[in-house]
């Protein structure tokens, strides 16, 4: 038989040209030798199942037009429905959908729940718009991916600038345009129109979880743990109120208007307080004031970052003296900093695993709204905190197997899961 000649990616693909789509391929070249016979099928993980661009015209309040350009990519539904969020940016690229929907296949498939990975965005400055040309612009992108959207096909929920207001208004134009009201077809909504209970603090309860479990296998306590948070928003906020009322020490807080300390332990829900009738941390009574470039180096057991992508990184990852840190935020460390945080024996515990809460969370909306069958906040919890717990002791066991980082365990988990659909479903036609 003559000899295949070597695959070539779609130049839309090339590593060396895409920014978060270059790392997400070099973080799953990196599983590829634990995959065996799997590895077959590896290159389907190298190319999303399907992308939509779409153009998003609309009439502003002035009457003028506007064109916004919107995505929905599906990175894969081997494991069920594609999920995941829409993000409202001015700085959305397709690049950066396409590696979001493929951490969220990640995402899903380390915690187990029957969903694929999918994303969707549109480039746009929300905060240049009014309410109701949102709520225009949203309408039209719903209406233009709903040929590929539906709860059987492909759930988005809320990401950075969109929530529980735009949800409500992709449901009701979905709805409207088949003729029956589909709750399921997007999760994150009000609970008024379908919500979830617990919703919002699912994220941050997750992280706190995974963090709680990692520091007993590390042998720490988390009463008298000194904890520091970057970001005090949804996912910050509630995991920095969860280690408070645990009896931990949150000693700093660093987010967008600068850094609070205090040594022993910052009042939180003072704080929180603070936050929401100023807007930041900044101005907090009795406090110091170290800088941010201080809040990196300072003297923690537990750091969790919660804001931002790309803060942990070749510049103060050696300064960093936490013996754990926990990702809330999405890809908040780059991979040099990986390496450096790896060779000074901090553990990692990756965004992938730790900020799943929201869409494990998601994934019961999903459910209760299949059934119209309502559980209360409290069993909503308990099972969140069951699957959060046992996804944590999977991926770590497979770490000591296999005697990786608990990131690579992680893509080694999802990546096995997914690829094992796809073997047991085969290729059509
Ligand atoms: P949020 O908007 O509620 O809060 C963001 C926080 O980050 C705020 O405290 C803000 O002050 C801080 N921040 C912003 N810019 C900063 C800067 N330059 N320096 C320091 N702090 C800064 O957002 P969120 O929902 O809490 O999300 C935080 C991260 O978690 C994001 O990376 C998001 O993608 C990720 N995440 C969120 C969820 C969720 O359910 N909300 C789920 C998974 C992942």
């Amino acid at each position: 038989m003559p000899e295949q000649p070597a695959l070539a990616l779609p130049s839309y693909l090339n590593p060396h040209e895409l920014g978060p789509w270059g790392n997400y391929l070099e973080q799953v070249d990196r599983v590829a030798p634990y995959l065996g016979g799997l590895s077959r099928w590896l290159d389907t993980l190298k190319r999303p199942r399907r992308v939509m661009i779409v153009d998003v015209p609309v009439e502003l309040d002035d009457g003028t037009m506007a064109h916004f350009e919107g995505y929905r990519v599906q990175h894969s539904m081997a494991r069920g429905p594609g999920k995941g969020g829409v993000r409202y940016h001015q700085d959305v690229t397709l690049s950066e959908v396409m590696a979001l929907s493929a951490w969220m296949s990640i995402k899903t498939a380390a915690v187990n729940v029957p969903f694929g990975g999918a994303k969707g965005g549109i480039r746009l400055d929300p905060r240049r718009y009014s309410q109701r040309e949102l709520e225009r612009i949203t309408r039209r992108y719903t209406s233009e991916i709903g040929l590929i959207i539906g709860p059987q096909q492909d759930i988005p929920a809320p990401d950075v600038n969109t929530n529980g207001q735009i949800m409500a208004w992709m449901m009701d134009t979905y709805s409207m345009n088949v003729g029956a009201t589909v709750l399921g077809v997007v999760t994150g909504k009000p609970i008024s129109a379908g919500g979830c209970l617990g919703r919002v603090g699912a994220t941050g309860r997750g992280v706190f979880v995974v963090a709680s479990s990692a520091m007993r296998d590390a042998g720490m306590s988390i009463p008298g743990a000194r904890v520091t948070v970057q970001g005090l928003g949804n996912v910050g906020g509630t995991a920095a109120s969860l280690f408070h009322e645990a009896g931990a020490k949150v000693i700093a807080v660093h987010d967008h208007t600068g850094v609070v300390h205090q040594a022993s332990g910052l009042d939180i829900p003072a704080l929180r307080a603070h936050v929401g009738r100023t807007g930041g941390v900044a101005g907090f009574p009795g406090v110091d004031t170290p800088t941010p470039d201080e809040f990196w180096a300072l003297d923690t057991d537990v750091l969790i970052p919660a804001a931002l992508e790309g803060q942990i990184t070749r510049r103060n990852a050696d300064m960093i003296k936490a013996r754990l840190i926990i990702e809330g935020a999405n890809g908040p460390t780059t991979p040099e900093a990986d390496d450096i945080l790896d060779a000074k024996g901090v553990i990692v515990v990756p965004d992938v695993l730790a900020n799943a809460g929201g869409v494990t969370v998601s994934y019961f909306e999903w459910v209760q709204n299949a059934s119209s069958f309502y559980w209360s906040e409290e069993e909503i919890n308990t099972r969140l905190d069951v699957i959060m717990h046992d996804a944590y002791a999977a991926i770590s066991t497979s770490a000591t197997e296999h005697k990786v980082s608990l990131r690579t365990a992680c893509f080694i988990t999802a990546c096995t899961r997914i690829l094992e659909a796809h073997q047991m479903r085969g290729l059509y036609p």
